[in-house]
């Protein structure tokens, strides 16, 4: 029966979405009296295989190949795994990577694959929740025939904790060379550097409620007082006033900070399908019925042209004139 995770890593480091992927797979270990497995797939697997031995996880085992992403790698070697535990459910994140390979490996496997999935539940038939329209609606799928690949939204399930006292195991896994149809041969970053916001653990998010880009040197200021991390809503990156990678949202990046200070951000289902998983929400805005105040836990009915300046001022920072 066994649950088979499949864990995320870019440029040296585990992603966060690995161990809520734990949380998930869990559950469903839970819920069809049976183990939780994790595989990571890369050339480095030593400290990623100890990471992931969380508490829950009843084996961890290694695909030692590779150094970065390969699709033709990825769907072998998870395709291999998956028959050779003969694992009931298959469960990856909904990242650009899990994208990539597990419609692949369904499609080997020939099993169902349900994309996206925001909640899981099973008691003989799989339940998976979706949400459709930009989050304005959730639609639940029975998954009637097993076995199953499902991936996972980030974000929705809260990292597994604790050390686990799983056996880590490396399978043994020869790739099909000559089905390897592409190799990575470097990488180039997008504008805004190295920043990667869904990394971060305090975000200060700005939008249109700033009205100017000759506006943003205010925010800027407050994220060099505070240490935080710089982004925004869709309307700041559609007016090229900050680069792509700082969005949030749907169409964005989905974020779960510790803290995430939204100002000047109204709390649009888009906007919102990706921040609503950071532990503390903040809001300033002027309008006591945006609907960023009904998700946060705290907020400032007001102009962020006097609160933002006293902030500044309260973490010790200089407010430049704006
Ligand atoms: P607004 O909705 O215009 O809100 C501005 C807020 O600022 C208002 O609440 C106002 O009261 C407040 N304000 C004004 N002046 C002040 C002041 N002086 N002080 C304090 N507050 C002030 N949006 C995203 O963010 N991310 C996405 O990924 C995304 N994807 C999308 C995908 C699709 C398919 C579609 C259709 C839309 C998407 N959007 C996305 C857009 C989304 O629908 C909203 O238009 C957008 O989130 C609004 O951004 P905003 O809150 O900054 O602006």
């Amino acid at each position: 029966m066994t649950v088979l995770a499949v864990a995320d890593h870019r440029r040296g480091e585990l992603r966060d979405v690995s161990f809520e992927l734990l949380t998930a797979g869990r559950e469903l270990a839970d819920a069809a009296d049976t183990e939780l497995h994790v595989a990571v797939v890369s050339g480095e697997t030593e400290t990623f295989a100890d990471e992931l031995n969380r508490e829950g996880v009843d084996a961890v085992h290694t695909v030692d190949y590779g150094e970065e992403f390969n699709h033709d790698v990825y769907a072998q070697a998870v395709t291999a795994l998956t028959e050779d535990l003969d694992a009931e459910f298959l469960l990856v994140p909904n990242s650009v990577n899990g994208l990539d390979y597990a419609p692949a490996v369904a499609t080997r496997l020939d099993r169902p694959y349900a994309s996206d999935a925001v909640g899981l539940a099973y008691d003989g038939t799989l339940e998976v929740t979706r949400e459709m329209y930009g989050s304005k609606v959730e639609t639940t799928v029975d998954v009637t025939e097993g076995p199953y690949v499902v991936s996972i939204r980030s974000g929705e399930w809260p990292p597994a904790e604790g050390v686990g006292e799983a056996e880590i195991s490396a399978f043994d896994f020869a790739p099909d060379e000559d089905a390897i149809g592409s190799t990575v041969r470097g990488f180039e970053e997008v504008g805004g550097g190295d920043v990667d916001i869904s990394d971060a653990d305090f975000l200060v998010s700005i939008g249109r409620g700033i009205e100017e880009e000759e506006n943003l040197p205010l925010v800027e200021a407050l994220v060099e007082a505070t240490g935080a991390t710089l982004s925004s809503s869709r309307p700041i990156v559609d007016n090229e006033w900050l680069p792509k990678n700082r969005q949030v949202g749907q169409s964005g990046k989905h974020v779960t900070p510790d803290v995430y200070l939204a100002i000047g951000i109204s709390g649009a289902v888009q906007h919102v399908a990706g921040m609503k998983g950071a532990e503390t929400i903040i809001a300033i805005n002027t309008d006591p019925n945006a609907p960023i105040f009904d998700i946060a836990d705290y907020g400032v009915v007001g102009d962020l042209f006097e609160v933002v300046p006293a902030l500044i001022e309260e973490f010790g920072g200089e407010p430049p004139s704006v």
